[in-house]
């Protein structure tokens, strides 16, 4: 494990209401006396859209930021019915967005559509979740580098503000799944993302780059061996104030 800022993520999906506020509630309980002795780490619940603003004015804490799961690639507003831009998140009080996700993917999202919305987020200031991920029949046939490479070379601009971009590595099969990749590949995916984003970009400094896909407070301690995982989108187990907990609990053990 590295002193490097690690970043535990949640993605809450198409779930939660007002009530739902517990759950922050309890993992910011939690986190102001965890993170008083424990190292650096960041908590960001990605919410729906509809619990941001209400959620952002019960909050007494500001050692959580809200992201969204989503938005438009149109960066103020404008005929999209049904759509929510950058910078009315911006405005409710997100702080990231999590773009580029594999069910959005799966519903039609392109590479060209992500780049645009990468593009608005951060004109809006917005941190970006960039997720990146090969399906089970890309992995079966060898094509899992040349998927992130291309992923990633689509949809971040040259000349966009890097620091404020955060990949996900998700393998689709592994979402919801259960399923999780071998330590060997982490590895290896790991540093091949982080070298080809540094050749790519002609940057210095490496990419921050999280692990998404069925991670639950059992497998986390074996993440917490691969030195260049640098913290975790969590889908399922964020719904969960105990679990997500647990995780970041037993990521320190
Ligand atoms: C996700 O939806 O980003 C995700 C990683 O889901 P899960 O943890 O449920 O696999």
């Amino acid at each position: 494990m590295t002193n490097k800022l690690k970043y535990f993520v949640g993605n809450w999906k198409m779930f939660g209401d007002f009530t739902s506020f517990k759950i922050i509630y309890k993992i910011s309980q939690f986190n102001t006396n965890f993170s008083k002795f424990q190292r650096k780490y960041k908590i960001i619940l990605c919410v729906p859209s509809t619990l941001i603003y209400f959620f952002e004015s019960k909050m007494q804490s500001r050692l959580i930021s809200l992201g969204a799961q989503n938005c438009h690639h149109h960066p103020s507003s404008g005929p999209f019915t049904g759509s929510i831009s950058s910078s009315m998140l911006k405005k409710v009080g997100a702080e990231y967005v999590i773009l580029g996700h594999s069910e959005n993917r799966s519903e039609g999202e392109t590479s060209l559509l992500i780049k645009k919305k990468i593009k608005s987020a951060l004109s809006r200031n917005l941190g970006v979740i960039f997720c990146i991920g090969e399906t089970q029949q890309e992995k079966k046939r060898g094509k899992t580098f040349s998927v992130l490479r291309n992923q990633i070379k689509k949809s971040i601009e040259k000349k966009s503000r890097l620091n404020k971009i955060i990949i996900a590595y998700e393998p689709v099969w592994a979402i919801g799944t259960g399923k999780v990749p071998k330590i060997d590949d982490l590895k290896k995916i790991f540093s091949f993302i982080k070298k080809e984003f540094k050749k790519i970009y002609k940057t210095k400094s490496l990419p921050t780059v999280l692990y998404g896909g069925s991670v639950n407070e059992v497998n986390v301690s074996m993440f917490s061996q691969i030195s260049q995982i640098d913290g975790f989108l969590i889908g399922g187990a964020s719904q969960s104030s105990k679990k997500f907990i647990d995780i970041i609990k037993n990521y320190y053990k």
